[in-house]
């Protein structure tokens, strides 16, 4: 007998290519770390500080799956976003170690309430509402680092019904996946599982129901999902 008082949620988990499944413990997200949509949002591309914010695990929308149009919005965008997932935890990882806790990457999607981040923003308050709803994490298969390597270039691209929408490359990361691991581990003990969404090129935009979104990084792969 378990000692619950009611059933445990299920574990949350993204796939994995081939027929393994990842288990999702957090989702972090890095803020502003392409200097040209530093600069869409009204921000400074500088190389001051990285920043964070995070999604709850069960924001996960495995690939393929319909994303529900959320609650309370009417300006939801799109941001395409390499993923790394973390393989093995570590507190203050030093920036030249950090890629041996890596154990894959996986193109991801960070849902926004746009129109909800503008109000929090303009009125100093917290991010959660605007980016850790209900299907706001939309991922893709999740490729081991030991088969295809540590992407540090290469195209970053979306496509919303076939038309391209953000185009850019992983080479213009003001934070590398180095810098982004060494950075969040001074704040938290990263942990197996953690995924870390590493900020969007520019180029993001309103969804409506119906959008079929195709997300594709080279060497990475692709995340699907449809606006629902
Ligand atoms: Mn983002």
């Amino acid at each position: 007998m378990s000692d619950y008082v009611f059933a445990a949620p299920p574990q949350a988990a993204a796939p994995v290519a081939g027929d393994k499944k990842f288990p999702v413990r957090r989702i972090f997200c890095v803020g502003q770390n392409y200097a040209a949509h530093a600069r869409e949002m009204g921000g400074d591309p500088t190389r001051e500080a990285p920043f964070f914010f995070t999604k709850p695990a069960d924001a996960v929308v495995i690939d393929g799956a319909d994303a529900p149009y959320p609650s309370l919005t009417k300006n939801l965008h799109h941001e395409i976003e390499l993923v790394v997932a973390i393989g093995t935890g570590g507190a203050n990882i030093p920036a030249d170690k950090a890629l041996d806790h890596i154990y894959g990457y996986a193109v991801g999607l960070d849902l926004t309430r746009r129109d909800l981040q503008a109000a929090a923003r303009e009125n100093k308050k917290p991010w959660d509402m605007s980016k850790g709803f209900d299907f706001s994490a939309p991922i893709g298969a999740i490729q081991p680092a030991a088969q295809i390597g540590h992407p540090a270039k290469g195209r970053i691209a979306l496509t919303v019904n076939g038309a391209v929408k953000q185009d850019g490359d992983l080479a213009d990361l003001i934070w590398s996946v180095p810098e982004i691991v060494a950075a969040l581990s001074t704040y938290v003990a990263l942990a197996p599982g953690d995924l870390i969404f590493t900020g969007t090129p520019s180029g993001v935009g309103p969804l409506v129901k119906g959008d079929i979104l195709v997300g594709e990084i080279a060497g990475v792969g692709e995340v699907r999902t449809k606006i629902v």
